[in-house]
């Protein structure tokens, strides 16, 4: 265990204006205070909190977050009182140490509390100052060093998720690099044992079966820097298993190659010896294609600053080399902690000084607190750590991870396909917005969901992320298939029928193997798309049947036609493309050889008969004539160009009652779709009823009748 002198030796170190008698003090206190308390690993339970400050101390921090590394968990174990801390150690350290132990009772909930509440309010904490969360990560890491000492199992595979999931991405969005990859491999080590196993051992034998290799690539490298006067520190090191074992689930990496183990870095004095040190690189090795990255003259988000290359080094080795100097190094390693400088001028990101080191997390949390979207924050702020990426929750606390610019469509995909497609609406932060909407960073989301939903195509220009709009376009291509297969079914139902021929199912699989099909759903399929015709699959059916039917008069059994007026005996048909329905004058023309051709009385083809009165003839319909008769009749439809609009239409006329007969295209833009429906009805009411319902579809943006 570190001895008190020791701990605040190391503070003075890098900070000789720190308050050592504020350490000392903070030391005695927590001392006195956790007293006889034992931790699991059956040390003093004061080794905890003084371990904490040391991890603290190692990233070089104010002798307030040392203090409060020291008194973390007084508040919370040995019921010490806000009050108590304020009077001892002043305001600040009162208020560090009452914001850790907030975040400590949001662990110790957990099982009720989700962890991604914890991050939530966690983030919310920083609020106040970062420096609660840097001694909460700290914390966290000297709980996962010791975790092998818990007991129970559930609870340390839990607690390792929880930093997998939570801790350790938090970390490295703020720029530790080295606490990230220690978090990630110490929760490795209890969530996938054998992977880390297998990873360790293999890595191992490397180490030591290519060490001389190792140590001559470095030698040859620092050899080429110092032959240009290039003062460099080289140095090799082995990848941690938890990021290597990433590697290998994100691209099928083969182990073999040295590069994908072992990074080489040269640290150089400047910005020009870094360029100067790659140049030499590239002209004495080969590169490999694709690898040089400049995070010196384009920094990531988090402030990282480096140059990145493979080459194909000595003895045929692929290297991964960083070049970076030693202030970028720092901040690689050490990120926001980094910046807590105490340079000259206060705090650097790198190299522009700011004002107030921490003021993004403070704004991001006041977004969240009032309203503001963060996209808007983010857009004004040089540090973008969370630009690409939001974080959601689901009403149960569930966190959720999406690329920015999702909207609630992308969220109910990314909880569950299901929900995805059966998603009506959504509530974010429980009021209810639109499905377009983006959704910002701490939103609580809600999706609404109704099982009579389908997916419609315009979501796909409403999803970011590659999940929703490849179910969408799943969900849609289905729909589509399935409104074909019903019209392909519909229209060789009516053809059958109007041909006088029985129809059914075994019927129909005559037809398979005249027409080389495996299903009769692929017979409607190609009926309903229009690639097979009607006539093709009554003819594989009923072979002498087909040039009869297309003879056949639309209007069925004309003997019966129920019409008054007309002598007996006398043959009655519709005029070509007149359409006359029950509900609507009509007059009849004696034609020789046809008998009395019927028009309605508005038709503009009378008008050719206009000076021989002699052949017109009153009609009437018959109007209580039952049987209810079907009459044909013709519809002009414009209908906007979407998918499943058609379906919406034939779906429409089927729950009216009413037959299609026929389906003629007539004009198609990108935009919208005219066609002409033959179909079936009553009588003109029927007709006219119908249309006005059309007309209330939305995909519908003319419905009118059609006729000469
Ligand atoms: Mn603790």
């Amino acid at each position: 265990m570190m001895r008190p002198y020791e701990l605040v030796d190391k503070v003075c170190a890098y900070d000789p204006r720190a308050d050592e008698a504020l350490l000392h003090r903070a030391y005695r206190y927590a001392t006195r205070a956790h007293g006889s308390q034992k931790r699991a690993s059956g040390d003093p339970y004061f080794s905890h909190p003084l371990e904490v400050a040391g991890i603290l101390a190692a990233l070089k921090l104010d002798a307030a977050t040392i203090a409060t590394g020291l008194l973390h968990d007084t508040i919370e174990d040995t019921g010490a009182t806000y009050e108590e801390l304020r009077v001892s150690f002043g305001g600040e350290v009162a208020r560090l140490v009452d914001g850790v132990t907030k975040l400590s009772r949001l662990d110790m909930s957990s099982e009720e509390t989700r962890q991604a509440e914890n991050f939530r309010k966690l983030l919310m904490a920083t609020a106040d100052d970062v420096r609660v969360l840097l001694v909460k990560l700290a914390d966290r890491l000297h709980n996962m060093r010791t975790l092998s000492f818990l007991s129970d199992g559930e609870k340390r595979r839990r607690i390792a998720q929880e930093t997998m999931e939570i801790y350790a991405p938090l970390a490295g969005r703020i720029g530790m690099q080295e606490m990230r990859e220690e978090l990630e491999d110490l929760a490795f080590r209890y969530l996938n044992p054998e992977a880390r196993e297998t990873l360790t051992r293999r890595l191992d034998k490397t180490r030591q079966t290519k060490l001389m290799v190792l140590k001559r690539i470095e030698k040859s490298l620092r050899q080429k820097f110092s032959e240009r006067n290039l003062s460099a520190t080289v140095t090799s090191r082995a990848k941690r298993p938890y990021a290597i074992w990433r590697k290998m689930e994100n691209r099928q990496i083969a182990l073999e190659q040295l590069s994908d183990l072992i990074g080489f870095r040269a640290i150089m004095r400047s910005v020009e010896d870094c360029y100067s040190a790659l140049g030499i690189v590239h002209t004495t090795w080969k590169t490999v294609p694709g690898r040089f990255k400049d995070y010196i003259s384009t920094p990531k988000r988090n402030g990282y600053r480096s140059l990145h290359t493979t080459v194909v080094g000595p003895e045929q080795q692929r290297i991964e080399l960083q070049i970076r100097t030693e202030d970028m190094h720092e901040i690689a390693e050490h990120g926001i902690a980094a910046h807590w400088s105490y340079k000259e001028g206060g705090c650097h990101f790198g190299g522009e000084p700011l004002a107030e080191p921490f003021a993004w997390i403070r704004r991001v949390v006041g977004m969240l607190e009032h309203g503001d979207t963060p996209q808007e924050f983010l857009e004004h702020t040089k540090l973008e750590m969370f630009s690409d990426q939001v974080f959601c929750f689901t009403v149960k606390g569930d966190l959720i991870v999406l690329p920015r610019g999702s909207t609630p469509i992308d969220f109910a995909y990314a909880v569950h396909t299901e929900i995805g497609d059966s998603c009506v609406g959504a509530k974010i932060n429980g009021r209810p917005r639109p499905l377009r909407e983006r959704l910002g960073t701490g939103d609580e989301v809600e999706i609404l969901r109704s099982d009579a939903q389908e997916p419609s195509a315009a979501w796909e220009s409403m999803a970011v992320t590659g999940k929703a709009r490849s179910a969408i376009r799943r969900a849609v291509r289905q729909k589509k298939k399935a409104s074909e297969i019903r019209l392909g079914r519909d229209i060789l139902w009516n053809k059958f029928r109007a041909a006088g021929r029985r129809i059914g199912d075994k019927i129909l699989e005559r037809a398979l193997g005249v027409l080389e099909k495996n299903s009769l759903e692929e017979i409607f399929l190609q009926v309903g798309r229009g690639e097979m015709g009607w006539e093709a699959v009554l003819k594989a059916v009923y072979p002498r049947a087909a040039e009869k039917a297309r003879r056949r008069p639309v209007l069925r059994d004309k003997s019966a036609v129920p019409i008054l007026g007309a002598a007996s005996g006398t043959a009655i048909q519709f005029a070509p493309d007149s359409f006359p329905l029950p509900g609507e004058r009509i007059v009849g023309i004696q034609t020789s050889g046809r008998g009395l051709v019927v028009y309605p009385i508005d038709s503009a083809a009378l008008g050719a008969f206009d000076g021989e009165p002699d052949r017109w003839v009153d009609l009437a319909w018959e109007t209580d004539a039952s049987p209810r008769r079907f009459y044909p009749s013709r519809i002009a439809l414009q209908l906007s160009h979407e998918v499943g609009s058609l379906a919406m239409v034939t779906a429409l006329i089927a729950d009216y009652d009413c037959n299609i007969i026929a389906l003629q295209l007539l004009h198609r833009d990108p935009d919208c779709f005219t066609l002409h429906l033959d179909i079936e009805v009553h009588d003109l009411k029927h007709l006219n009823r119908l249309l006005s319902a059309l007309e209330g579809l939305s995909v519908v943006l003319e419905a009118r009748r059609e006729r000469r």
